[in-house]
């Protein structure tokens, strides 16, 4: 069986003295292991340079072992301006290593494929603190995790500014329900009406969201206690809000 799809490298190693073996996170079969044969004696069939981020069209033979031939690659977009921003460059990688750290071979999820695509098109323009929320938040949404921002996960209180938020619970608390989770942290009303903005809201409209630097502390620390709990993904460790001073 022969295939064409879309793709973007997450991941890419020398093997040999010319081939290459890369993780590709494609629309169709999800994640994939593929070896470019002959990459470095520059074959005509691989027009891609085949960098990290860039989203290539393939041609491939999936099989039932862990890593398969891929004929021909073409480039769609390299997403030049992460070469030249390293602040944006840097949340690209957060997305790439936390897809490739949490996905599962052959795993397919167009809607998964579609967020990073989406993401990566509104990081050139936009802030990247915020295109990062705005990725876990989706990404949490759409792998069926879907934390709870709108009331209280135990009575259903609705939301009040006494709320409290649980990563292992996977969602808000109200004051009187909290008492035993030892996870539990204060959150404001503001960015937990934030983080529901985002979970509800399509692109490219979702980017339209402007919340406060401290609202935005706020949000930062939360994903990263849920995904370290639910994933054990530390990757947002070295992300922090001192990119909201520079202004990217
Ligand atoms: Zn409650």
């Amino acid at each position: 069986m022969i295939e064409k799809d879309s793709g973007f490298i997450l991941r890419r190693y020398n093997f040999r003295e010319t081939s290459l073996i890369a993780s590709i996170y494609t629309y169709k079969f999800g994640k994939i292991r593929g070896i470019f044969k002959g990459f470095y004696s520059k074959k005509r069939e691989f027009s891609s340079g085949l960098d990290i981020f860039s989203l290539n069209e393939f041609i491939f033979y999936p099989k039932r072992s862990e890593i398969w031939l891929v004929s021909h690659a073409d480039l769609v977009s390299d997403y030049y301006f992460l070469r030249e921003n390293i602040s944006k460059a840097k949340v690209a990688a957060v997305i790439f290593n936390f897809i490739d750290k949490t996905m599962q071979l052959w795993d397919r999820n167009t809607y998964v494929f579609n967020l990073v695509n989406n993401c990566l098109s509104l990081l050139e323009e936009e802030r990247s603190l915020k295109i990062l929320y705005i990725f876990l938040i989706k990404f949490l949404t759409l792998s069926g995790f879907e934390p709870e921002f709108n009331h209280c996960l135990d009575c259903k209180s609705a939301l009040s500014n006494d709320f409290l938020f649980s990563a292992s619970k996977g969602g808000l608390l109200c004051r009187k329900c909290s008492g035993k989770i030892a996870d539990a942290g204060r959150i404001s009303a503001q960015a937990s009406k934030s983080l529901l903005y985002i979970q509800n809201t399509d692109f490219p409209l979702v980017s339209r969201l402007n919340s406060t630097l401290q609202c935005e502390e706020e949000i930062l620390s939360i994903l990263k206690s849920f995904v370290s709990y639910h994933f054990g993904f530390d990757g947002l460790a070295n992300i922090d809000i001192a990119q909201k001073y520079a202004g990217v």
